[in-house]
């Protein structure tokens, strides 16, 4: 990899250069988009669900409660702010949470590991992988499920979740059994086994990332920029003809 600026790719920040490296070196550059209520739901529903799991279910009459201590223990009071939400959008919002949580009570737990994993490794000088599995299972055959909740559709997980895959094999010299994303609002369902191969190709795209963003950083030239529906948050969307004409197309 070309030496460089110190670099945490993020899942999300992999996920994000697959589709536009442009949008993906303004986030490792603390350049992000406007904050969304969806957004805002998804987090406040993966506390929740994270909650459940670590502390038993939650009585209906304590839900409200529940959620006002995961956003007042959280970055989503800060959030809340920058949205400008009223009380009565908050209460919205709540009982959008509710309806998603249980569903997600529905869902089974035989094998539950643990949530919110986090995992970290550094593949080469100034260069660490990042991320947090919602959630690990033991499976019975061997081996260990690591899923990711979904909060709205389930629209292309794969790159993600074979991202968590090569950290896990990377934290613990074990390949995952399996990595399976779930959307509990509409339960779709998508699992897969990784392999060694697709474990190679994550990482020689992660080099990609690192050599492509190192080298626009020392020499000033502008990062590809690949436009589709994941401008509408882009911070760089102002200024970017591509973004403004794919908006238009979208519009
Ligand atoms: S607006 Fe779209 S094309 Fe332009 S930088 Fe952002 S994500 Fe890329």
């Amino acid at each position: 990899m070309v030496h460089g600026e110190a670099l945490k790719v993020s899942a999300s920040t992999y996920v994000t250069f697959k589709k536009c490296p442009a949008q993906a070196g303004a986030r490792l550059q603390g350049i992000y988009g406007p904050e969304s209520r969806q957004s805002f739901l998804g987090i406040l529903a993966h506390r929740i669900f994270s909650r459940h799991l670590t502390s038993g279910s939650i009585p209906s009459d304590d839900f409200v409660q529940a959620c006002r201590e995961e956003i007042g223990g959280s970055s989503l009071n800060n959030k809340m702010t920058d949205l400008e939400m009223r009380p009565s959008a908050l209460a919205g919002v709540i009982e959008e949470v509710r309806g998603l949580y249980e569903r997600f009570t529905r869902l089974p737990s035989e094998g539950f590991e643990g949530s919110e994993h986090n995992l970290e490794a550094t593949v080469a000088e100034g260069v660490d992988l990042m991320g947090t599995v919602d959630a690990v299972y033991r499976e019975d055959l061997g081996g260990f499920r690591l899923v990711d909740w979904k909060t709205g559709e389930l629209t292309d997980p794969e790159d993600q979740l074979l991202f968590y895959a090569l950290l896990w094999l990377l934290d613990s010299g074990e390949m995952p059994a399996y990595v399976e994303a779930v959307s509990v609002r509409t339960g779709e369902r998508y699992r897969t086994v990784p392999s060694s191969a697709d474990a190679g190709r994550v990482a020689a795209e992660i080099a990609e990332l690192v050599d492509l963003l190192r080298n626009a950083w020392a020499t000033g030239a502008d990062l590809p920029r690949t436009g589709g529906p994941w401008c509408r948050y882009c911070p760089l969307l102002e200024d970017c003809e591509e973004g403004k004409s794919v908006g238009a197309l979208l519009d």
